[in-house]
């Protein structure tokens, strides 16, 4: 995920862009770069670090004349962030310049191919393959810019909102979106690109949201022509007068980060298996596990380490790697790791799960593990973070960035690569089936929807929320592949909202927290079809004869718990290891509600911060 802005027309380009990109940067800020172009010469200045950076940069290296310009926030997916790999990126003649966010899948095969055409690559990114791939287009057919545009998407698999102009075209730029955001505000013979509307809502109200598979050629004091990118189909403009303001633009028109994150979820984990889970072929593509087969293969165990939620992650996948793989597994607290002396061997795997990769306990742990000559693995979200440099390899999520404090996409989507790689190893030992194996990929490319089928129960949840907002004490109860997400609930609910909550195995309950009992507290319980539901039918006995106050997240359709409960939230039926994504949802937004009832601040919970980078 990243923040795009483009202008031409017959203002300054410069001070209209680095503003659109200062309000962009809630989409990714690990670098930056510009591109001015006044009719004679095209000036382009891009750096490592956030857009302060790069205003600072400019106003230092270059003149900023020039009526047409695109610039870019980044959030590195193919390539460090670094200078080079900053976009917006040149073709090899140097006439192209595009920007662009999203995922290039198959941008690896599109790339042996352009260079066995003679073609050379300066950044790692799957950008600048795609700008070449539409010059060589543009070059054997001499076609004109919009046409091979339009002919290289359609050699792409993947995700993309690209702005792209030529040098030879000084009044034009080509835009095209699939999957990434991409809207088009309409001025007074004058155009603006975004990722969103708040680069241009001061100069223009009007804007067109280009759909999925559409493109636009934008020229100078003319008209916008859209067309379908599949087709050669014209598509009238729509063009709709923005009611939003800028706030609520940066925030996707949610009242917080935190919500709109929840939203993004479908989003998040569609990304984050994209490219890696063809489950037409049958196949988890990894490279990070691919390349270390043999140390996983050979490892007597796997210790994971992380902190806060993504240790509850490492909780889940702990479960997951047992049932599937068939591997020893131990989740370990980064800091009690890294203090008490732990037992590590060369034959251990250690995996460090972190959403920023920052987090210092995680970090030190890794050293640590390292030291002792163990394998360390690293998921996490922040591409050239300090934990992908310090590992031995490992994936990223994919999630996009995450705002708010309180973590929840994070959460799903490290679930979703540590099942994605429990599932290829598990298939590599040989402890599940061919069949089996097949059933997991096809269900979890089914998980984004039913986690947009959860999100629906969000105003039933609402209701609930508002009954349960004053409690002083919140019980969250689940077993297996669920204890964990019990534990996230209360974690969400104790940070944002701060009323006291904790996270038990259900069964463990009558062992101490049953004594808490009472028609005041009320008790959610994760009571899905699995194979302890008849068990977690008789807690929520157990509970109901003491008063408790019973909050079910239950199956679609399920009868015995909606008997006994006070509320029930359904959420669909799936394979029990995958149910932790779809668990989670209704969770999240419990807490979220509560706190917003409250009047807590949401994305900036007191005492916390959003990376842990002290110890
Ligand atoms: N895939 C591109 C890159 O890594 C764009 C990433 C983005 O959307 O920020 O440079």
């Amino acid at each position: 995920m990243c923040g795009i802005v483009g202008y031409i027309g017959h203002r300054e380009a410069y001070p209209i862009i680095i503003k659109g990109l200062q309000r962009l940067e809630y989409r990714g800020y690990d670098s930056a770069g510009i591109a001015i172009y006044d009719g004679n010469s095209i000036k382009l200045s891009k750096t490592k670090g956030k857009v302060s950076d790069l205003k600072e940069k400019i106003e230092n290296e270059i003149s900023t004349d020039g009526t047409l310009g695109i610039g870019h926030t980044r959030w590195a997916t193919h390539g460090e962030p670094n200078d080079v790999n900053s976009h917006p990126h040149y073709s090899n003649s140097g006439n192209l310049v595009i920007i662009h966010n999203g995922i290039i899948e198959n941008y690896d095969s599109l790339k042996k191919e352009l260079i066995a055409r003679g073609y050379t690559f300066k950044s790692d990114t799957d950008t600048e393959v795609l700008v070449n791939l539409i010059e060589e287009v543009q070059k054997s057919n001499n076609l004109k810019l919009g046409k091979a545009v339009q002919i290289a998407l359609n050699e792409v698999v993947g995700a993309y909102a690209i702005a792209v102009f030529d040098k030879n075209k000084p009044n034009e730029i080509v835009v095209a979106k699939l999957g990434s955001p991409l809207a088009i505000g309409v001025g007074e013979d004058e155009f603006f690109i975004a990722s969103d509307a708040s680069p241009f809502i001061e100069f223009t109200k009007n804007a067109i949201y280009l759909e999925d598979e559409q493109m636009a050629i934008i020229r100078r004091g003319k008209d916008i022509k859209i067309r379908k990118i599949k087709s050669d189909d014209l598509v009238a403009p729509y063009i709709q007068e923005l009611q939003l303001n800028l706030e609520q633009i940066e925030k996707g028109g949610y009242e917080h980060f935190m919500l709109k994150e929840i939203y993004e979820q479908p989003r998040a984990i569609l990304d984050t298996f994209r490219g890696r889970l063809l489950s037409n072929e049958a196949i988890i593509k990894m490279a990070g596990i691919e390349d270390n087969m043999k140390r996983f293969l050979a490892a007597d165990r796997i210790i994971i380490v992380a902190c806060g939620t993504s240790w509850h992650a490492g909780l889940v996948a702990e479960y997951i790697f047992e049932d599937l793989a068939r591997i020893p597994v131990e989740v370990e607290y980064a800091s009690e790791f890294r203090y008490r002396n732990p037992v590590i061997s060369e034959k251990d795997v250690v995996i460090a799960i972190s959403q920023s990769g920052e987090t210092a306990d995680t970090l030190a742990a890794i050293k640590l593990a390292r030291s002792k000559g163990a394998f360390v693995f690293g998921v996490c979200n922040v591409v050239g973070s300090s934990i992908a440099r310090e590992t031995d390899a490992g994936a990223y999520t994919h999630a996009g960035p995450e705002i708010g404090v309180a973590s929840t996409k994070a959460f799903t989507t490290q679930i979703t690569v540590l099942t994605l790689i429990a599932l290829r190893l598990a298939r590599a030992k040989g402890t599940i089936s061919s069949s089996e194996f097949r059933q997991h990929l096809i269900e979890l490319e089914t998980i984004p929807n039913k986690v947009e089928e959860a999100l629906q129960s969000d105003e039933a949840i609402k209701v609930i929320a508002d009954i349960y907002k004053d409690s002083k004490n919140c019980l969250y109860l689940g077993r297996g592949f669920n204890f964990p997400v019990a534990l996230e609930g209360a974690l969400k609910l104790k940070e944002i909202s701060y009323i006291h909550a904790e996270g038990y195995p259900a069964a463990e309950m009558k062992h101490g927290p049953i004594a808490l009992i009472d028609e005041q507290m009320p008790v959610v319980v994760i009571a899905t079809k699995t194979e302890h539901y008849e068990k977690v039918v008789s807690n929520i006995q157990e509970i109901k004869s003491r008063k408790g106050k019973i909050i079910g997240i239950v199956t679609k359709g399920d009868v015995s718990v909606r008997e006994l409960a006070d509320h029930v939230i359904e959420v669909p039926d799936t394979l029990e290891s995958l149910s932790p994504l779809l668990t989670t949802i209704p969770l999240q937004l419990l807490s979220y509600h509560i706190a917003v009832m409250l009047g807590k601040n949401v994305d900036q919970p007191r005492n916390l911060a959003k990376s842990v980078t002290v110890e």
